[in-house]
């Protein structure tokens, strides 16, 4: 049976890289995974469990299952800066790990083919991927999404602390020293600054089919 396709998506917070990962995978009908719930999940089942992200955080990786944070709000403020302090353990990382790479190798539901979205993906976690993007926006156009993302619930939320929460975010994402979130070589540089969902998703379309159409070829 052929490897299935794998598509990787790394990037900073809130570069669009999650959007257009699932319109990515619903177009080709592929298995989706956005690998920072994950990293966010542990981070909720510490909070909840009114431990320092700092400590407990690799027994919480082992112990953490997808259906244990069903329906639990994982997109806050508080559980991505949380989530970032998690992942900057390695064993978290190595907990993680597996899980990711089985899901890329064996794609839920009978896919062909697995999207994941992430910061390691094209470099650590699936470094042969069919096709690898590193999705980017200037800071202030990702701060705007994110704050326009979070307004109706945060009432009194400011577009300036977004901005300092991404860019704290992102420093430690890219600081740490394993599996820093950086451009895997071989990755398509897509930035996104100002382009819409739309314009994004057909520039990837045309390199994924371009790759698929040579391999197939
Ligand atoms: O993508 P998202 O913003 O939900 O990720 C939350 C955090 O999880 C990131 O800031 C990053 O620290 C971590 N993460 C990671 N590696 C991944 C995905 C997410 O370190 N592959």
């Amino acid at each position: 049976m052929a490897s299935p396709v794998v598509i990787a998506l790394d990037g900073p917070a809130a570069s669009g890289k999650g959007t257009l990962a699932q319109a990515i995978a619903s177009h080709y009908g592929f298995a989706y995974l956005d690998t920072g719930s994950l990293y966010r999940g542990v981070a909720y089942l510490l909070l909840r469990e009114g431990e320092d992200p700092w400590d407990e955080a690799a027994a919480a990786a082992r112990r953490f299952s997808l259906e244990e944070i069903a329906g639990a709000d994982i997109r806050t403020r508080e559980i991505g800066a949380a989530a970032s302090v998690v992942a900057a353990q390695p064993a978290v990382r190595k907990a993680l790990l597996d899980f990711q790479r089985n899901f890329a190798r064996n794609p839920p539901g009978g896919a062909k083919g697995a999207v994941l979205d992430g910061r390691d993906i094209g470099t650590v976690v699936c470094p042969d991927a069919t096709v690898k993007f590193f999705v980017i926006a200037s800071p202030e156009v990702r701060a705007l999404r994110r704050f326009l993302e979070l307004r109706d619930e945060k009432p009194g939320l400011k577009e300036a602390d977004v901005l300092a929460d991404l860019m704290e975010r992102d420093a430690r994402d890219a600081g740490r020293s394993d599996a820093p979130m950086t451009k895997a070589p071989d990755a398509e540089l897509l930035d996104t600054t100002h382009m819409t969902i739309e314009a994004a998703f057909a520039a990837a379309r045309r390199v994924i089919d371009g790759v698929l159409q040579r391999c197939e070829g």
